[in-house]
């Protein structure tokens, strides 16, 4: 797990301190140790098994007019990672 900045002090001593809602999405809370203040993990790839690279890819080939299926396919071949078709409509809306 990559280790965040505390946004306030810096600190790097930061640790995971559950979760908050809202309607559409969960985001980790981290816990400075350093100032003892919450904060949001940031968290435009959170939770993303993948790197930026790959999604970004993704996204722009079916931008480009591949089908889901075949961005899947293309994402499997090339970069051997496993992603569903909903996967890449949830890319698309978020990050294209
Ligand atoms: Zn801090």
């Amino acid at each position: 797990m990559k280790r965040e900045k505390c946004p306030y002090c810096g600190s790097l001593k930061t640790v995971w301190r559950g979760y908050r809602y809202n309607e559409r999405t969960k985001k980790r809370m981290r816990l400075c140790k350093g100032c003892g203040r919450k904060f949001t993990a940031r968290d435009r790839f959170w939770r993303m098994r993948f790197s930026e690279e790959e999604i970004l890819e993704a996204v722009s080939l079916y931008n480009k007019g591949y089908s889901t299926s075949e961005v899947v396919i293309h994402m499997k071949r090339k970069h051997g990672i496993k992603i569903s078709r909903w996967t890449v409509i949830c890319w698309t809306r978020r990050f294209s």
